[in-house]
Order: structure tokens, then C-alpha cells, then sequence
């Protein structure tokens, strides 16, 4: 089965690829000539992620699926949510956003936070939403290296490191993205 996976960032392609069964073919955005930036125009996870599956499959007629991911912190009322990406500005930086977020926890005992994915797949005429949580804390100081984004500051429930200090395929199996992929492929699975 061929599948578009509506994403250019390649961290996010190579751990979604190690998750995914060898039955199922992922084409690359760029693999389908789709060279221009997708709209993420929503103000929620769930709308961008449909934003985003809709216009491959509407644009280019292909099976698609899409994802969107954003990190909840208790105390800022869910910030910096669906914009988590440019929570620092549009510079998108990973080291400013974790930065401004410390800062902005400098006070709260209250750490809790949790990742949250939505994936949006379209197939066969009909579309789906796949949601996978990971809970955990926001730490005071950034420790690893591994990973993106977030993970130097996020501590997964259950564990004492980061998600950067964790190897990529522990990371999978309690990932956000892990659950909701999880969640993906079991359906495909099932459909086949
Ligand atoms: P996206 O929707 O997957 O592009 O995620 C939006 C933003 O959330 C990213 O730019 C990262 O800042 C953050 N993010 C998403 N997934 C992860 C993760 O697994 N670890 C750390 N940060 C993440």
C-alpha cells in the first residue's frame, strides 16, 4: 500500500518509517512533487492535521495521512499547544522556544506537561484521527542530545531522563507520535 506522509521534517519521517511495517510504502512529499509549504492555519492540533492531509489528497489525488504535534504545559493553560513550533517567534528555533518556555516556568512547581499527536488520515474516500498523549515534566535545566524540538526539557513519566537522553526506539515506544502511529498502523492493519 502506498501512502503519502504529508511531512518534510526528516527526524519526523525516520522515526514514523522505524514504526511502520515493510507492507506499507510511505512517499515523501518531495516523492510526489510537492515542493511548496502546506497551510498550518488552525488553531487547534486536530485542524492542522486534517489541513494538511486535505491538501495533498485535494492538490495531488493521493492517500494521505498527516500529523501535528504540540506540547501542553498545566500551568500555562495548555500553551504553547498548536503553536509550539514558533512559541519563541517565526525563526521556529528549538533552543528559543525551550529557552522562553523555562523562563516562563521559572516560578511554578507545577511541571506537568504532555505531547499530544493527531494524525489525520485520509483513505479510500474517508477520513480518521488518531490522538496519542505522552505525559510527563517540563525539567528545569535541558540534558541530552538526542531527538528534536522539546525533548531536552521533557521527562516522560515513569523515567528519570529526557526524551533526549533516551534512545530513539525507547523514545518510539512511549512517544506521542509512537501511540498515535500505533493507533495508524493497527487500523491499516486491520483494513488490509
Ligand atoms: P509538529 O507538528 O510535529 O511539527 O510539531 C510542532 C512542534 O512541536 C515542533 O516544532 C517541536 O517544537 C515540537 N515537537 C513535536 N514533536 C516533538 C517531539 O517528539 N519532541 C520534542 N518536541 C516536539
Amino acid at each position: 500500500m502506498q501512502l503519502v506522509f504529508a511531512s518534510n521534517n526528516k527526524n519526523k519521517i525516520r522515526e514514523i518509517q522505524q514504526l511502520l511495517p515493510a507492507s506499507i510504502e510511505i512517499l515523501s512529499l518531495e516523492a510526489i512533487g510537492c515542493h511548496e509549504e502546506i497551510p498550518e492555519t488552525a488553531n487547534t492540533i486536530e485542524g492542522n492535521a486534517i489541513l494538511k492531509a486535505n491538501y495533498v489528497t485535494e492538490k495531488y489525488g493521493y492517500d494521505c495521512f498527516a500529523d501535528d504535534t504540540g506540547l501542553e504545559v498545566e500551568a500555562l493553560n495548555g500553551e504553547p499547544g498548536v503553536y509550539s513550533a514558533r512559541y519563541a517567534g517565526e525563526q521556529r528555533d528549538a533552543e528559543d522556544n525551550m529557552n522562553l518556555l523555562l523562563e516562563n516556568l521559572a516560578e511554578q512547581t507545577n511541571r506537568n506537561a504532555q505531547f499530544k499527536t493527531v494524525i489525520a488520515l485520509n483513505l479510500n474516500g474517508k477520513q480518521q484521527l488518531f490522538t496519542g498523549i505522552a505525559k510527563g515534566k517540563i525539567t528545569t535545566e535541558k540534558s541530552g542530545n538526542q531527538g528534536f524540538g522539546y525533548d531536552p526539557i521533557f521527562q516522560p513519566e515513569g523515567f528519570q531522563e529526557t526524551f533526549a537522553d533516551l534512545a530513539l526506539e525507547t523514545k518510539n515506544q512511549i512517544s506521542h507520535r509512537g501511540k498515535a502511529t500505533q493507533l495508524l498502523i493497527s487500523h491499516l492493519n486491520e483494513i488490509k
